[in-house]
C-alpha cells in the first residue's frame, strides 16, 4: 500500500477514535478538588482537560441564573451566619429569597450534610474562611470562553435546570432565561458545544417544542424516591419510555447503578436500548472517593462503563482520573 494511503488510514482511524471516545463532564466543575460550582472549580476542570463543565442552575429573587446545586444555600455557604433571620419556617435558606447582590456576599465552602452538619466528603478541600464565592451562569460562560481562547481548547458547557416546576410556581422561568443567555453567547445550534439537562421531562419538552430550541437536550434519569419531578423514572428507562425521550432529547443521564452493577457482571440493557434509539448515554457520578460499593477501585468502574457498557461520556468529580482511554 502506498505510503500516503497508509498515512491517510492512520489519520482516519485516529480521527474516528477522537470522535467516539467518551466525553468527560466535570461535575459541578472539578468538585473533587475545589468547592463545587465556584469559578475556581470550573477553571481547574478546564485545566484538567474536561470536555464539558457542568453548571446546576437556580434563580435568585431578582431573576439571575445562579450556579448552585440546591435550591437551598446552607449546605454550601455561610448564609446562616451572614443572614441569620432569612430562613423560612422550615429552617432552610432558599436562594430564591435573595437578590444577587446579597448572594454575592456569601462565602462558599465544601458541602456539608444538612441533617448531620458533617462534611459529605471529609478528605476534600478544607472548610475554612476563603475566597470562594457563588457565581452566575454568565460568569462561568465568560470564564470558559476566555480559557478556550487562551488555551486553544474548546471546552463545552453542560447546564442543568434545577426544579423548573418549583421555580414556575414561584413565578420564575429559569429555562427561558437560560436559552436567552445561551443565545447571547452564541449557543444556538445542535452542533454548538452545549448540552442542556433536566430531570423534568415536561421542561425539556417545553424547551424543544414551545421554545423551539435546537440545542442538544439530555434527560436525566433518577430514582422515583428522589422526587426530582413527577415523572416515573422506572417507566422512563424501558424501551417504550426511552422512545418517548428520543422524541425531544439527544441523550440520557442515568444514575451509575442503572448502567453497571459490578465488575465482571454484564451491564444493564439501558445503554444498548438507548443507542438503538440514537440516544447518547452520560451516567452520573463517578467519584474516586465515593465509588459504588461493588467496585473496589476507579479503573474497574471505568472499564465497566466504557468497555462493557459502552457509555458516551460520564459526569465525574475527578475529570483528570477518568480519562484513561
Ligand atoms: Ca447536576
Amino acid at each position: 500500500m502506498p505510503r500516503v494511503s497508509i498515512f491517510l488510514m492512520i489519520l482516519l482511524c485516529v480521527s474516528a477514535m477522537a470522535e467516539t471516545r467518551p466525553i468527560v463532564i466535570a461535575h459541578r466543575g472539578a468538585s473533587g478538588y475545589l468547592p463545587e460550582h465556584t469559578l475556581e472549580s470550573a477553571a481547574y476542570a478546564h485545566a484538567l482537560g474536561a470536555d464539558y463543565i457542568e453548571q446546576d442552575l437556580v434563580m435568585s429573587r431578582d431573576g439571575v441564573l445562579v450556579v448552585l446545586h440546591d435550591i437551598h444555600l446552607e449546605t454550601t455557604t455561610d448564609v446562616a451566619t451572614k443572614f441569620p433571620n432569612r430562613a423560612r419556617d422550615d429552617g432552610r435558606f432558599y436562594a430564591i429569597d435573595f437578590d444577587w447582590a446579597e448572594l454575592q456576599q456569601l462565602e462558599v465552602n465544601e458541602r456539608i450534610n444538612a441533617t448531620t452538619g458533617q462534611r459529605v466528603y471529609p478528605d476534600r478541600f478544607p472548610i475554612q474562611p476563603g475566597p470562594f464565592r457563588l457565581c452566575r451562569m454568565e460568569d462561568q460562560i465568560q470564564l470558559i470562553h476566555g480559557l478556550n481562547q487562551s488555551t486553544g481548547r474548546n471546552a463545552g458547557i453542560y447546564p442543568e435546570i434545577k426544579k423548573p416546576a418549583w421555580h414556575a410556581a414561584a413565578g420564575k422561568d429559569p429555562g427561558a432565561a437560560l436559552l436567552a443567555l445561551l443565545d447571547r453567547y452564541g449557543y444556538r445550534e445542535a452542533t454548538d458545544p452545549v448540552f442542556v439537562q433536566c430531570f423534568d421531562p415536561a421542561e425539556l419538552k417545553r424547551l424543544r417544542f414551545e421554545l423551539k430550541t435546537k440545542l442538544r437536550l439530555v434527560q436525566l434519569i433518577g430514582k422515583n424516591v428522589w422526587r426530582e419531578s413527577t415523572a416515573n423514572y422506572s417507566a422512563m428507562r424501558t424501551p417504550e419510555g426511552l422512545a418517548d425521550v428520543a422524541t425531544y432529547a439527544q441523550g440520557i443521564g442515568p444514575h451509575l447503578s442503572q448502567v453497571v452493577k459490578a465488575p465482571n457482571k454484564p451491564p444493564t440493557s439501558l445503554v444498548a436500548d438507548a443507542h438503538a434509539l440514537g440516544l447518547q448515554v452520560h451516567p452520573f457520578t463517578v467519584r474516586n472517593d465515593a465509588l459504588p460499593a461493588a467496585f473496589s477501585d476507579l479503573p474497574l468502574l471505568i472499564q465497566a462503563l466504557v468497555d462493557e457498557a459502552g457509555v458516551d461520556g460520564m459526569f465525574t468529580d475527578h475529570p483528570d482520573l477518568v480519562a484513561v482511554w
